[in-house]
């Protein structure tokens, strides 16, 4: 909940910051660990979704796994104190540079997602005298239903490989003795909110995993990806996604081999609704047709609307009393047409100086911001600060 209370805390910060409440990223942390624990499932946190520091070192300290995309992330997750153990790494342009790191630090899996760079891989790592643990990263073509810039697992998309190009696959592992087939990967979508999509996934998964069986391939891990979605809407009635629900479907729909092990990649649904931006409105614009707000705050420090559209909630912190509502578009300082944060909010009659919360920006918020217009640098603060 951010209480207005809180105003007396955010008076004292310049703004624009993003705001991170401590104890709900905790609690989600405990509810996640909790639920995929009643089915010894792994979860592995990606950092890509948000690595302020501060931010990683508590959800190390709740022992789950990183799951990265770059080279600096593996660094930035060692240097956090994540295990190697628990480290995967994706990525569809993987850099010979960004293969060394995950080889000399010995992480766990690299979800490979082509046949060249199991070649390359293979490569590398023998150069090294080492044994790469890969799992294939295999498009299973299922619609997540989601924004088409956030849908990852269909055919058209540049991610993983394609399902008919699995024999060649399996034909090249055998020539390869530096790499160790592990596992299958799949990540098909953000901000999935439709469990119905998982559902899907589980059968694609279901059918893949007995054809590797049939070839004899035993797999020992299944990752599944991330993609739990989150409620933009209503912040603070669902401020904890519903993963009872979401890993109860795989432990229902998901076919395990005797111990294999099922690995799970999220980000937004872990952080995203402990952060919020925090703005000061600097103008009112009023016109004929539409009234403008215009924040400290704009596409540089939360991109997501300008990006992809992305609905987050704008809540008034100060300003409000029992006077009619007025529909404003809320916008940024930049330089851009685009840089809107949402159109036609109905908001309390509002004023310079009023502060302004754009709520669910934890996930995809401070690692998109940028020094476009040469911004100042993103600023942040922490509930438990003092
Ligand atoms: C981005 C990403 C994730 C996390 O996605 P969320 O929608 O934030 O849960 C997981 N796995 C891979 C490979 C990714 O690229």
């Amino acid at each position: 909940m951010l209480d207005n209370n809180l105003i007396k805390v955010f008076e004292k910060q310049q703004t624009p910051f993003y705001y991170y409440d401590v104890d709900l990223l905790e609690r989600t942390l405990d509810a996640v660990n909790h639920e995929a624990g009643k089915y010894g499932f792994h979860v592995h946190y990606a950092l890509k979704a948000n690595f302020n520091d501060r931010l990683l070192k508590l959800v190390q300290a709740k022992n789950l796994g990183a799951d990265c995309v770059s080279g600096n992330e593996v660094l930035k997750a060692l240097e956090t104190g994540f295990d190697a153990s628990k480290i995967v790494f994706a990525g569809v342009g993987k850099s010979d540079s960004e293969i060394d790191i995950a080889l000399e630090n010995e992480i766990f899996s690299f979800n490979v997602e082509s046949i060249q760079e199991l070649e390359v891989i293979n490569q590398l790592a023998s150069e090294k005298k080492k044994i790469a643990r890969v799992a294939l990263r295999i498009n299973p073509n299922v619609d997540a239903q989601t924004h088409h810039y956030i849908t990852t697992g269909l055919d058209e998309n540049k991610f993983g490989i394609k399902v008919w190009e699995l024999e060649d696959c399996i034909t090249t592992l055998k020539e390869l003795s530096s790499v160790k087939l592990i596992g299958i990967h799949f990540h098909v979508g953000s901000q999935i909110t439709d469990l119905k999509v998982f559902r899907s996934l589980c059968v694609k998964v279901n059918e893949l995993n007995n054809w590797f069986e049939e070839r004899g391939h035993y797999l020992d891990v299944l990752n599944v990806g991330g993609g739990l979605g989150i409620d933009y809407h209503d912040p603070d009635k669902n401020s904890i996604p519903n993963f009872a629900a979401y890993f109860e479907t795989f432990d229902q729909f998901l076919e395990r081999k005797p111990n294999q092990e099922v690995h799970f990649e999220l980000g937004r649904a872990i952080v995203a609704q402990c952060g919020s931006l925090i703005s000061k409105v600097l103008y009112v614009k009023k016109g004929i047709k539409k009234n403008f707000i215009i924040l400290d705050a704009g596409m540089t420090e939360l991109m997501r609307p300008a990006l992809y559209q992305a609905y987050h909630k704008v809540q008034q912190l100060s300003g409000n009393g029992n006077r009619e509502r007025i529909n404003y578009d809320v916008v940024g300082p930049i330089c851009e047409s685009s840089d809107c944060f949402a159109k036609e909010v109905p908001l309390f009659e509002t004023k310079r100086g009023d502060l302004i919360a754009i709520r669910s920006a934890g996930a995809y918020g401070e690692v998109m911001s940028s020094r476009y217009n040469l911004r100042d640098e993103i600023r942040y603060v922490f509930s438990n600060d003092n």
